[in-house]
């Protein structure tokens, strides 16, 4: 599905990471792929990962760096030459504002887990348009969680960033539809990873999806990153600015 292609995954922090299910995914499926790390006390994790894929590129971005992802840009533009997806896999939000009431957060909370988790998604983007218009469009892939919409305990302000990166994903898919570069979302259920072992309380979260979801499971990374292939690759050529639900059904359930 994705033979010829080339792509980009942000996010990878080490095996249990949703983005290195993903990149697994794209690579089985034939992409050749372009794989960062946030800083260097990730860069060796993300290297041994790197060197199970074919001919991996290994660059350095942390995505609040704007001189950092103008470097990745670049790199990318002379390996490859070209993009065809972006998977943005990046969160953060500083421990304290996960664990207290959400009227608490921090004014520098709020920026960070905004400027990390939401504004990144449009930075990135920028960066490749122009790799990805010479290869005739691509496809932008970015993760949520349903935190956006409804309150879970302790999500707080990753929540209101999810809100901000679900609408950016809107307009972004707005302003590339033109030049046949799509922009998706998926929003995950809850996944046992290094980010979400961040959330206190994140336990009870994935036993209330297997106690009332539609399917009474949770959902595993295999699944997420098997929608992912879909929505990088043609099969979803005419699908763009929309949130797919990969959580075993429980955004449709009423609670009860
Ligand atoms: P993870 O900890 O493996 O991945 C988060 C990644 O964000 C890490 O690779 C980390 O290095 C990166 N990151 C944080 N700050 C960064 C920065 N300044 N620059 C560059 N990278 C930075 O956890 P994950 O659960 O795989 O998270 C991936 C995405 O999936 C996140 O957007 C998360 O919110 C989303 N998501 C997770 C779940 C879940 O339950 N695990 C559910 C829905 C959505």
């Amino acid at each position: 599905m994705l033979s010829n292609k080339y792509g980009l995954v942000v996010g990878v922090a080490n095996k249990r990471s949703i983005s290195w299910a993903i990149a697994q995914a794209a690579a089985a499926a034939g992409a050749r792929l372009a794989l960062t790390y946030q800083s260097e006390r990730l860069e060796e994790n993300v290297r041994e990962l790197a060197a199970k894929l074919e001919q991996p590129l290994v660059v350095p971005c942390d995505v609040t760096s704007d001189q950092q992802i103008a470097d990745l840009a670049a790199s990318i533009d002379r390996e490859f030459g070209g993009l065809d997806f972006l998977v943005h896999g990046a969160a953060f939000a500083p421990p304290a504002e996960l664990s207290s009431p959400f009227v608490q957060t921090s004014r520098e909370g709020f920026r960070i887990a905004l400027d990390v988790s939401a504004y990144s998604l449009v930075a990135l983007t920028r960066a490749v348009v122009p790799l990805m218009e010479r290869r005739g469009g691509g496809s932008v892939l970015t993760l949520t969680y349903l935190g956006s919409q409804r309150v879970f305990t302790n999500y707080n302000v990753m929540g209101v960033a999810k809100a901000a990166l679900e609408a950016s994903v809107r307009y972004l898919a707005s302003d590339l539809g033109p030049r046949n570069i799509r922009v998706n979302a998926i929003s995950a259920g809850p996944i046992k990873t290094l980010a979400a072992m961040g959330i206190a309380g994140f336990s009870n979260i994935l036993q209330i999806y297997r106690d009332r979801a539609p399917l009474r499971r949770n959902v595993e990374l295999g699944e997420v990153a098997d929608t992912a292939v879909f929505l990088l690759g043609a099969g979803s050529r005419a699908i763009t600015g929309e949130i797919v639900m990969v959580d075993a059904g429980f955004s449709v359930s009423g609670g009860i």
